[in-house]
């Protein structure tokens, strides 16, 4: 479901010394938080979302997850009928039937998670509450979390973010005598963690964990002798739950293209004390091969404006990747929400002609978009259609989140969804 919510508007500019930013409220036009339910459930192969919302979000999820047939899926939304929501029955009780049911059935379910909606929001459904009652009854073998993905103000990687937040008070704590160890944070396609793993592993790191991990059971421990590299631009409040547990964040470029996740994986072989001649030798294969693989998209993208709307949060990063490994120039990197301190080296990268936006006031930014026509715009799905009757080139904005686009091996994919657009409109000129 497309959230459209309307706040007073404001425009002002940052009063920070730093690169100033427009920051905007107003209506967005952005996919909820129960939209990360889609890669997470593969992601997390023993783990189970329940979402407790509307038929609106059932849809939602059915839509953008597609019908599981033949396996059993691993994602439902226990529908919350009007008799729930006019306080008529105790929510509470139907929930726990609900779960008891659900665990009775499915005995492969070792976490299960509990997501909050709008409805449940609007409510106030204590499900922070019901996942301890029905944790309690039902651990050791299932262990109930609960976040929420409502799309009051929140955009849909949010719903990544809480879900990760919840599992860090899960994970165990490290031994205070153990060597430090490296956490990657942000749930990647297993064939690219894959990937990040053997390079680490190649380096000499060899205590890597993951989160979240492939069974949401086996979590990584944590504590002060663990350092994390973010994967995602989008973890604001995991890696603040990790920094409670006394985890230091490394802070790295996103490893987007080549020179993206060369300094990604620099800023852990550095933390972890590995030689410059040995981190050289080991990704100097990687970063080359991307550095060819881009190339293909260089005809297409070189010289080409491109403006981001805020959507998926990768804005930043993404606007980095193609000015500097592309000489694509961005005109306005919108996000809906930036962190200053995880994106500050992207932000160094990205040309100071370049407008950052924080926040979305639709209207505003559709009027900027139509002065400054760029090349391509990245925009979500509601946006692209019209704009693209107005004779401007778009690109979904959620394709790159489903896609995989990080590390040595996907950059050329990045590049080539970047591309493809602006060549299919080429082809439709002629
Ligand atoms: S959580 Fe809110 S925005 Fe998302 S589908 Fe449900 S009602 Fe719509």
């Amino acid at each position: 479901m497309s959230v459209a919510t309307t706040l007073p508007g404001c425009t002002k500019p940052a009063t920070e010394a730093q690169r100033p930013v427009l920051r905007e409220r107003g209506q967005r036009e952005v996919f909820c938080g129960l939209t990360g339910i889609v890669w997470l459930h593969r992601k997390m192969q023993d783990a189970f979302f329940l979402v407790v919302g509307s038929r609106t979000c059932a849809h939602l999820l059915q839509s953008a997850a597609g019908v599981m047939i033949f396996a059993e899926p691993r994602f439902a939304t226990a529908i919350m009928e009007e008799r729930d929501l006019a306080g008529m029955v105790d929510c509470q009780d139907e929930l726990d039937r609900v779960v008891d049911r659900l665990l009775a059935r499915r005995p492969d379910i070792k976490t299960l998670f509990l997501v909050g909606s709008c409805p449940s929001e609007v409510i106030k459904l204590d499900l922070g509450k019901a996942a301890e009652r029905l944790g309690a009854r039902h651990m050791p073998d299932v262990r109930i979390l609960n976040y929420s993905g409502s799309g009051i103000e929140t955009t849909f990687t949010q719903g990544e973010d809480a879900c990760l937040a919840a599992l860090v008070p899960e994970m165990p704590a490290s031994a205070p005598e153990a060597a430090q160890e490296l956490l990657i944070v942000g749930a990647l396609p297993d064939i690219v963690e894959d990937q990040f793993l053997r390079l680490f592993s190649q380096l000499g790191i060899e205590t890597v964990g993951v989160l979240p991990a492939r069974n949401a059971r086996d979590l990584p421990s944590v504590g002060p002798n663990t350092r994390y590299l973010l994967a995602q631009p989008f973890l604001s409040e995991t890696a603040m739950a990790l920094e409670d547990r006394g985890a230091q964040r490394l802070d790295a470029l996103f490893p987007f293209g080549a020179e993206g996740t060369t300094g990604w994986l620099k800023a852990a072989a550095d933390a972890f004390g590995i030689e410059e001649a040995h981190f050289d030798a080991v990704v100097a294969p990687g970063r080359e091969r991307a550095k060819r693989a881009i190339e293909h998209a260089r005809g297409a993208l070189s010289g080409k404006r491109i403006s981001f709307l805020p959507d998926s949060q990768l804005e930043v990063p993404l606007a980095r990747f193609l000015a500097t490994e592309l000489d694509m120039e961005p005109v306005e990197v919108g996000t809906p929400y930036l962190h200053r301190a995880h994106c500050a080296q992207e932000l160094d990268l990205i040309p100071p002609s370049a407008r950052i936006s924080e926040g979305q006031h639709v209207e505003r930014q559709l009027d900027r978009v139509r002065a400054d026509r760029p090349d391509l715009t990245v925009c979500g799905l509601g946006l692209a259609n019209p704009l693209e009757t107005e004779g401007l080139t778009t690109k979904w904005a959620i394709e790159l989140v489903f896609s995989p686009i990080h590390g040595f091996d996907q950059a050329g994919d990045l590049a080539e969804l970047f591309a493809r657009p602006l060549r299919r409109r080429d082809v439709l000129e002629v």
